[in-house]
């Protein structure tokens, strides 16, 4: 139902009890917008006034807003309460499988509640296993909220090349064990790990690094790291919570045919249900097992909610047409924004791969972080603000990525490029 709370009484309600209003950091907090309510591809604000959503909650929204069916069967778990922390579970077990059977580094599976916590447990796991402290990250990559991630995303020009904490209060002990290298230059890692081989535990890398938008990796970049890792026995971990599923059941790994040691997957895995998890090796997933050496634990962990909505997203993506539509329409806004920028004369670029697209504001190419810096953030902002009151939803921070989800339709996207256009000239 909508809300009969206005805009304004519900932000200051907010901002009155919650700090800044919002839960998360990284939530955008609109003076004069706040959304309702949302179905399939669309949002509604506290006016009733529908959107186009390509936000989708920073990503895992892949079948639509409130997905009936997803709905229903997480409904169904929560009603029977079946088996919420207690022992083995059929539910669970069988999405570990599925998981597996989908995803090629995927021997066993742990589930947890969010990216973060798997991307913790992934180096934990690493560390433990290696005996070594030190691990690699690359500019422009987000791992989650944790001391050894928590660096270097979108950097300033002058933060380049060295570490960018995001926040106060981090371990400088932990900071100073985490390289920071740039995304795609495989040169740098092979000398970080000529020098310091035997320190690294791991490397850790989004494969399509979307918290940029979306640069893609050279194939030789990510074979490269599989080689290097092997050779200097670190543990090569491919952070898939936004790729994992979106891309394909088997991730982008699966695409670009490398096969990392780890694997983290969050987010569109159960359509917005708070689900994440660690696949990988069985030999070092075996380490997390009850009364190994490596300590993982949660109280929600594999909750019958979050696994029911999982399993359910598994079989709607399974359906011949799911990922052919989100790709034609992924290649129809791309072709759809490329067209009209060509035709109005503007200097933009428009990147993206299936399902998620982006414009900047300038030149090609789009292939490190400090390609990015040449992207007008002041344009990029408005540009979207201006879509923004023509009921086009795309979230207005500078470099971030858009979505498409399987409610979206054609007409969708014929509507968002004629918003686009309009503001464009
Ligand atoms: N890894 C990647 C690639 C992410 O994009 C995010 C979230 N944006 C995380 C990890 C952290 O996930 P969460 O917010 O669920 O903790």
């Amino acid at each position: 139902p909508t809300s009969t709370s206005t805009t304004q009484a519900i932000l200051e309600l907010a901002q009155r009890y919650i700090p800044g209003g919002v839960s998360s950091a990284n939530r955008l907090v609109d003076p004069n917008l706040v959304f309702t309510r949302s179905q399939g591809a669309y949002l509604f604000d506290a006016e009733g006034k529908r959107y186009i959503d390509y936000h989708a909650a920073f990503g895992p929204l892949l079948l639509g807003h409130s997905h009936p069916l997803v709905n229903q069967r997480a409904a169904e778990a929560v009603m029977q309460l079946d088996g919420v922390g207690i022992g083995s579970n059929e539910q669970e077990a069988r999405l570990a499988e599925k998981i597996c059977s989908y995803v090629p580094s995927a021997e066993k599976v742990l589930f947890c509640n969010s990216g973060s916590e798997a991307t913790y447990a992934a180096l934990r796991l690493a560390r433990a296993v290696t005996g070594r402290n030190k691990i690699i990250k690359f500019q422009g990559c987000y791992h989650g909220w944790h001391d050894a991630v928590l660096m270097n995303v979108i950097s300033p020009a002058e933060k380049i090349g060295q570490k960018d904490p995001l926040s106060a209060g981090m371990l400088p002990e932990t900071i100073e064990n985490t390289i920071v290298l740039p995304f795609n230059d495989l040169e740098a890692v092979r000398q970080t790990l000529v020098q310091n081989g035997e320190e690294i535990a791991a490397i850790i890398l989004e494969l399509i690094p979307h918290n940029i938008g979306c640069v893609l990796p050279q194939l030789a970049f990510v074979q490269g790291l599989r080689d290097l890792s092997t050779h200097y026995g670190s543990i090569l971990i491919f952070d898939e919570v936004i790729t994992g599923f979106r891309h394909g059941l088997g991730g982008y790994q699966k695409v670009l045919g490398v096969t990392p040691d780890l694997t983290t997957l969050a987010k569109a895995i159960a359509n917005g249900y708070p689900l994440a998890a660690l696949a990988g090796r069985a030999d070092l997933l075996d380490h997390c097992r009850p009364g190994g050496d490596v300590f993982f634990a949660g109280t929600f962990n594999a909750h019958p909610m979050s696994i029911a909505a999982a399993l359910t997203t598994i079989e709607i993506l399974e359906q011949p047409d799911s990922y052919p539509h989100l790709f034609r329409l992924g290649e129809r806004m791309r072709e759809g924004l490329r067209e009209i920028i060509q035709r109005r004369g503007i200097n933009a670029t428009v990147a993206g791969f299936g399902s998620i697209f982006v414009t900047y504001f300038m030149e090609p190419p789009v292939e490190t972080y400090t390609d990015l810096l040449r992207n007008d953030a002041t344009k990029f902002v408005n540009y979207r603000r201006q879509l923004i009151e023509r009921g086009i939803y795309k979230l207005p921070v500078n470099l971030k990525r858009n979505h498409i989800s399987l409610a979206h339709t054609t007409a969708d996207i014929d509507q968002t490029l004629e918003a686009v256009d309009q503001v464009l000239r």
